[in-house]
């Protein structure tokens, strides 16, 4: 067994990642085109302009008559003034004719303003009996109306590139006639779950087997992050079959979990210098120390603790980052912040980064006691986690720590 030579600083190895993983350019090999209706949660590859006005024509933004504006000037409910009603127009039709002096279209919401007309007077304020609408209201014009291309204007920029698309954005992009978007391609993530104690989820721990905590966690991680699982391999704790994988497996980025510190089983670094290059082995934090970083057949291979704590930590500080670099979004954590007051000291030592796992009560923050990296249940009962920096000690009770919410 060896020692780990030196442990890698948390901020120069995520450094490194950011220099090894460059945002790809959105050329062929990163772009694809998909249809609108599997757009949501992508990132767009270029902008998106509208070829269309929307809407198209004047439209009416009430239930109401259209009429000329003009003709109700001094109306009110002591001053009714009489239209004739020659007609109706909803949503979808054109209203054949022109409204002429002394006329009004009864017209419901989203319909398109008859010609002649120039404005909505809303059924409030009207009165209709046989064919004779009275009005008791004025209205100025372009009321009740909304005009052409109040949403969108044909040949505006929409949508900017890069855009992760939200709901409503799909929406805007069906209401422009968009049937299909070019997004970044999500990159294709391969586990390799290394272990000889390890049983496949769903299965039964038994005897001196346990169950792969990791490779489901590592997935959803993925596709938290914008990635897509390429494939999810079980290998035993073979130099032999591991080191094919590493070279063969398919995917932008490789992932191994167990085996990658410095025990006489721990396959991963080693060769990942042999078929490649091992650019980080060790890292300067607790958990998740014996994590590495490498390059074999032209792409990144992450090298995660198989303690499960470990693995999550290692995933959220250096192989989330590369996922979401690779697949356009943005570098920074997608957890949110609080401020809260410690309830206990967390004791970390200078040169190393904590990954405190904490639980919020009564709006306090309570470090969890049972933390041990193989102790993935503390990551369930916390509310979220506290990172410790590299040149602190720890923090004292009472003291207002910034915290990472899992939710
Ligand atoms: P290793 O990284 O192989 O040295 O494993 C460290 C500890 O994590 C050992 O107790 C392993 O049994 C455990 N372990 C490794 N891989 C997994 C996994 N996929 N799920 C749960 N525990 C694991
Ligand atoms: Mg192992």
């Amino acid at each position: 067994m060896r020692g780990f030579q030196d442990r890698m600083e948390v901020s120069r190895f995520q450094a490194l990642v950011r220099e090894r993983v460059p945002v790809p350019e959105c050329g062929p090999a990163w772009v694809e085109q998909v249809p609108l209706e599997a757009c949501a949660g992508r990132i767009l590859a270029e902008p998106v302009r509208a070829a269309v006005n929307v809407p198209a024509f004047v439209r009416s933004s009430m239930d109401g008559y259209a009429l000329r504006s003009e003709e109700t000037f001094g109306a009110g409910p002591y001053n009714p003034l009489k239209f004739r009603v020659i007609g109706e127009v909803t949503p979808g039709r054109q209203f054949a004719g022109t409204v002429g002096p002394g006329e009004a279209v009864r017209i419901m919401t989203g319909a398109p303003l008859p010609d002649g007309a120039d404005a909505v007077l809303i059924a409030e304020n009207a009165r209709e009996a046989g064919g004779v609408m009275e009005a008791t209201d004025a209205v100025p014009p372009g009321k009740n109306t909304g005009r052409i291309a109040e949403d969108i204007r044909q040949g505006d920029t929409v949508l900017a590139a890069g855009r992760c698309l939200r709901p409503q954005d799909v929406g805007v992009l069906a209401s422009i006639g968009t049937a299909t978007v070019r997004v970044r391609r999500q990159p294709r993530v391969t586990l390799l779950i290394t272990g000889n104690e390890l049983l496949e989820p769903g299965q039964m721990p038994h005897g001196a087997m346990i169950v792969d905590s990791n490779s489901l966690m590592l997935e959803a991680l993925v596709r938290r992050d914008g990635g897509a699982i390429g494939q999810t391999l079980h290998l035993p704790d073979d130099r032999g079959r591991i080191g094919d994988a590493l070279v063969h497996a398919p995917g932008d980025v490789l992932v191994m979990t167990g085996g990658t510190s410095v025990g006489v089983e721990d396959h991963g670094p080693v060769l990942i210098a042999e078929l490649g290059a091992l650019l980080v082995h060790g890292v300067a934090m607790r958990p998740s120390a014996p994590t590495g970083f490498g390059w074999v057949a032209n792409r990144p291979v992450f090298l995660l603790p198989g303690n499960p704590v470990s693995c999550l930590a290692a995933y959220d500080f250096f192989v989330g980052l590369a996922v979401r670099r690779m697949g356009g979004r943005p570098d920074a954590w997608p957890y949110r912040q609080t401020r809260l007051p410690l309830r206990d000291r967390i004791t970390s030592q200078i040169g190393r980064v904590d990954y405190a796992r904490v639980r919020i009560e009564s709006g306090a923050a309570v470090l969890i006691a049972t933390s041990g990296a193989s102790v993935l249940s503390s990551t369930t009962q916390a509310d979220g986690f506290v990172v410790v920096p590299q040149d602190s000690e720890g923090y004292a009770a009472g003291a207002t720590v910034d915290i990472w919410l899992y939710d």
